[in-house]
């Protein structure tokens, strides 16, 4: 028998339903949720990203902006667009789409967003929040997988995790959100010896590797939850997962695709993230 696939787009599409209500909701009172997005460069596969971004915060009726900035420009620069982008009242996200050129930190850049509106949950504030459990921007993608496990009604207290991947972005928050949720969190990552010993007692796997195909059945114990966060070309340049797919269909218990998986969740979770930020505003003006 096939494994249940746990449709992305599906749940992505039902969730942003409920952030455009929410959309409407403020806009009645007066306020427009806001997303900026800053471009450094002309890397194909960000513009495409941000191109995603923009259209998707158009569609639900949010406000958004692309700011592009030349490959060459300044680390200072970018730094003097964040801080106006802190102050400015009409925007309640900002995204800095990632990698920058190298002669930018990024670190720098990241910890310069006001923590009020780093909606993406990379900046050192948010981090330390979400690691203490307390109130902040969850990181998307792991945010998204969350959401995906949710809506799916998959119980995920009491149910070993094991996560493939300890990345800042995916990886590493990714345990933390389960760990929250009472499962028992081991991570793995390129100096993990015979990965495989780990996989098998997963009840759930999430894959969060970069590697086309990497995961296969003799990773996955018979009924396991597989979430593949990877996007990857394969040797035919198509669009592929961490995951083996077929090899692991009829295993697992359930499995996300690729695409139609994680992907669409990523940027769900960031136009959630934005309204949050913009419902926030409206809280502080009336306390
Ligand atoms: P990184 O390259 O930052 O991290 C990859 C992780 O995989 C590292 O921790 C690395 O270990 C680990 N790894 C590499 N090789 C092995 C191996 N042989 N065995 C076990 N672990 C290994 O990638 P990201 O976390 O940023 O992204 C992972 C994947 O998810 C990519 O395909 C990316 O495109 C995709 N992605 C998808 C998103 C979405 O919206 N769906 C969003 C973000 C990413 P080590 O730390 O030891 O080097």
């Amino acid at each position: 028998m096939s494994s249940a696939i746990i449709n992305g787009k599906e749940i992505g599409q039902e969730i942003r339903g409920e952030v455009a209500i929410r959309v409407e909701a403020l806009k009645k009172q007066g306020l427009t949720p806001g997303l900026a997005v800053i471009l450094v460069g002309e890397n194909p596969a960000s513009k495409t990203y941000v191109a995603n971004k923009q259209k998707s915060c158009e569609q639900i009726g949010m406000y958004s902006e692309l700011i592009k900035l030349p490959a060459e420009t300044t680390e200072e620069n970018l730094l003097d667009q964040i801080r106006t982008l802190n102050e400015r009242e009409d925007i309640h996200g900002i995204l800095v789409q990632l990698p920058l050129p190298k002669h930018i930190n990024e670190d720098e850049v990241i910890a310069t967003i006001s923590p009020e509106k780093d909606v993406d949950g990379f900046s050192p504030v948010s981090v330390g929040k979400m690691m203490l459990g307390q109130d902040t921007y969850l990181p998307c993608t792991p945010y998204g997988v969350m959401k995906l496990l949710e809506y799916s009604g998959i119980e995920v207290a009491g149910k070993h995790a094991v996560i493939v991947g300890r990345s800042h972005i995916v990886g590493k928050p990714m345990g933390q959100l389960l760990l929250q949720k009472d499962a028992t969190v081991t991570y793995t990552h390129s100096k993990t010896p015979d990965l495989p010993s780990f996989t098998k007692q997963a009840d759930i796997i999430i894959a969060a590797v970069g590697r086309a195909n990497f995961i296969t059945k003799e990773h996955v114990k018979e009924g396991a939850v597989v979430i593949d966060v990877g996007i990857n070309r394969d040797e035919n340049n198509k669009l592929c997962g961490d995951v083996n797919f077929a090899d692991v269909d009829g295993i697992a218990s359930h499995i996300t695709p690729v695409p139609g998986g994680v992907g669409p969740m990523t940027i769900t979770m960031l136009l959630s993230n934005t309204v949050q930020s913009a419902e926030n505003v409206l809280a502080r003006q009336t306390t």
